[in-house]
Formats: structure tokens, sequence, C-alpha cells
């Protein structure tokens, strides 16, 4: 199995999850956090939420990090102006391309689609910026408009193409066939966003792999909307366990960098929660989400010094 390089978007999707809310603080941390795992860019917000989000961004781009730090984007150039006045060159443009989106959500055509992609691409390209597209929910698109859409892309100067499985409906043989069909038809690298509503974003993301996805989203622990995107450590246990292939990623930060995300979204895990609901060792549950996670702190003081 080939080596994917890993899309950490638990700031941006992971926030998306239900009674998640990171302050500025946890996010720059998250992202330091992340940098030192290795991994190989960091989806850090999306610009056009606001001052505070821009904040956090601003701060996380600013701190010179070997990832890249990358936004999220609409096909709106006031939000890519957001995110170039947050100091970021990596620009993530998000477009609808299901029929269920286009027209009942936005009420819009595939041409006027085409027609957004193409200005929103063009004005961050002409802003010095290295721009990756997005088919959201590309799982429930007509192949031929998916296609049309990333052939587009690829003759913009698209840097690679994010196939979404938005609502979390494809099954690992499935996802296996489309992302072969389409990697025969696409020439620039391709990225796969997984959901896991049945349980089944990491298997997802492994057919992905395996049918050429030279990149790949996930989050941290698994966070996101509804049951969740892609875990980090399951796909990175997994890759490791069943094919040999090493993400070269520091294990024991990410030991670290999953305890902390588990806290700062009130997430505590099952085991501890189910020791908590028998009764049994609740001390152990006490210490899991209020002690300081004494190597996190040790680890900044020596980088600070
Ligand atoms: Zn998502």
């Amino acid at each position: 199995m080939q080596r994917p390089l890993i899309i950490d978007v638990t700031l941006r999707d992971g926030e998306q999850a239900p009674g998640v809310v990171f302050s500025i603080e946890e996010k720059v941390l998250i992202a330091r956090l992340l940098d030192r795992v290795g991994v190989y860019q960091i989806e850090a917000g999306i610009p056009a939420m606001g001052e505070i989000e821009q904040e956090a961004i601003r701060t996380i781009a600013a701190l010179g990090l070997q990832s890249r730090v990358s936004t999220w984007n609409r096909l709106l150039l006031t939000d890519i102006r957001a995110s170039l006045a947050c100091g970021v060159r990596d620009i993530h443009i998000c477009a609808p391309i299901s029929e269920i989106h286009i027209r009942y959500k936005l009420h819009q055509s595939h041409r006027w689609v085409l027609a957004r992609l193409k200005e929103a691409l063009s004005y961050a390209l002409a802003h010095g910026c290295r721009v990756t597209v997005g088919a959201e929910d590309a799982s429930r698109a007509e192949e031929s408009f998916l296609v049309e859409f990333a052939l587009v892309s690829q003759e913009l100067g698209a840097e690679r193409l994010r196939y979404c499985d938005t609502v979390g409906i494809l099954d690992p043989f499935t996802t296996f066939e489309r992302l072969s069909r389409l990697r025969e038809k696409v020439a620039i690298p391709l990225e796969f966003h997984g959901h896991n509503d049945f349980g089944m974003a990491t298997a997802n993301t492994l057919a992905a792999v395996k049918a050429g996805c030279s990149y790949v989203d996930v989050t941290v622990g698994g966070l996101g909307e509804r049951a969740g995107n892609t875990s980090l450590e399951e796909l990175a246990a997994a890759l490791k366990g069943i094919y040999g292939t090493e993400l070269g990623l520091g294990d024991r930060v990410l030991q670290l960098l999953s305890r902390y995300v588990a806290r700062a979204a009130n997430r505590v895990s099952t085991q501890a929660e189910y020791k908590l609901r028998t009764g049994h060792r609740p001390s152990a549950y006490k210490a899991l989400t209020t002690q300081p996670i004494q190597p996190i702190e040790n680890m900044l003081r020596v980088e600070r010094r």
C-alpha cells in the first residue's frame, strides 16, 4: 500500500462536531502538536466565520510550522479575501457538485458552479496561492459532472482534487470502484475525505488509497460532524498493522495529541466512560478530564527555552 500524505481537518471539520468549540489557545496548541506529529497539512479553519476564527488562523499561520497551513473557503471571493488577510497562502475551495446541493440548496445550475469556480480559483492563484479544490457531496453527484468539474479544476491550475463523501454513504467496495475510475480520467492528485456514518470511514480511506488517492483527510480521534471523520490514529495503526506502511508520524506526540483533543472536545475514552457509568474507579475518570497533561506542558517548556 502506498503511503498517503495526511491532511488533518480537526480544526475545521472536527470543530463542526456537536458541542465542540475550541478556544484560540486550544487551536494553536493542537496545530503545534499536529506539526510535531508530522502531518503534511493542517486545515486551520474557515476565516469567513468571523474574527475569533481569523485570529486563531492568523496565529497558526504565523507559527512557521513545517506542516502546510490551509483554510476552507466557499466559492466566494469574500471568503478568499478573508483567508489572504489571515496570512494563509494554501487555499482550499469547496464547491457543491451534487444535484441535491446545487439545485435544492443553492437553487443554481452546473454552469453557475463552474463559473464561480473559475472566478474563485483564478482569484486565489493570481494572489500567489496554492489552491486545492473540493468536490462537496461527490458521492451523491452525477459521475459525468464530477469528471467535468475535476477536469476544469485541473485546467485552471488546481493542485489537487478532494473527493468528499460528505454524508458518509460509501462503502469500501464502492469507494475503490469510483476513485479508480476517477483516477483514470484525471491527472491531478486526488484526496479522499471520508465520514463515518456507517462506521466505514477508515476502511473507505484505505480503499481510496488503494485506488490511487495520494492524500487523505483525517481528524484526531475521528472527531467531526455527525458520526465523525476518518480517525488519524486508526488510519495510522491500520496502515502500519495491516500493510506495514509507516506514516512516519511521531507516535509519542500522537498519543498526547489524542488525549489533548479528547479533553478539549469534552470527549473521554470509552473505557473511562464505561468505568464511570458502572461506578468503577471514578478517580480514573476524574484524572482523565481534569488533570494537566504533564508531558505536553514539559514539551512546550523545552520548546520555549
Ligand atoms: Zn467533512
